[in-house]
């Protein structure tokens, strides 16, 4: 099965997002920046068990899920950035929680065979569709069902 591929090691790296993306209604918030949230929650943050960017959150907008991954319900965030103080990992980055959310649903809609928009469109070609799965070897990790995220994880020893 065909899935989006994003490498973060690079998409790090790059200042200013400039992916086009279908979600046109936002052209400054695009779908990419969903799925960084999503790979950052899974792979970056350190999961704490007493997570204070859960607690200091005034809207109970973060959750910690049954796997340990954070949650974000973006229509209780206001944006305030507490989570993003409070986090002692620094591993909540501002820019990838915005207030509105343009959520990726992978273009699955595509069926035209055609690759997404912000495959075709961004300029380091650190996103892919193909057919992959996960490979730790590779430190491939399967982030849901339909993406998978390049990223050296953070590990509790
Ligand atoms: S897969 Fe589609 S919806 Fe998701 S970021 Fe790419 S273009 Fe946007
Ligand atoms: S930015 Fe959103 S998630 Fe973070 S503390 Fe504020 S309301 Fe909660
Ligand atoms: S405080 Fe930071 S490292 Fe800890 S769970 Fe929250 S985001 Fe992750």
């Amino acid at each position: 099965m065909k899935k989006l591929f994003i490498d973060l090691e690079a998409c790090s790296k790059c200042k200013d997002c400039t992916v086009s993306c279908s979600y046109f209604y936002h052209p400054d918030n695009n779908g990419v920046t969903d799925l960084r949230e999503l790979a950052s929650f899974s792979l970056i943050c350190r999961h704490c068990e007493d997570a204070p960017c859960v607690k200091v959150c005034p809207q109970e907008a973060l959750e910690k899920q049954k796997d340990g991954i954070l949650k974000r319900y973006n229509m209780r965030c206001v944006g305030c950035n507490s989570c993003v103080v409070a986090c002692p990992f620094g591993t909540i980055y501002p820019e990838l929680i915005p207030y509105l959310v343009s959520s990726c649903d992978y273009c699955l809609q595509r069926a035209d065979g055609k690759p997404p928009l912000c495959v075709e469109s961004c300029p380091e070609k650190i996103i892919r569709y193909e057919e992959i799965e996960q490979d730790p070897k590779k430190n491939y990790f399967a982030v849901g069902k339909n993406l998978i995220v390049h990223y050296i994880p953070w590990e509790r020893e």
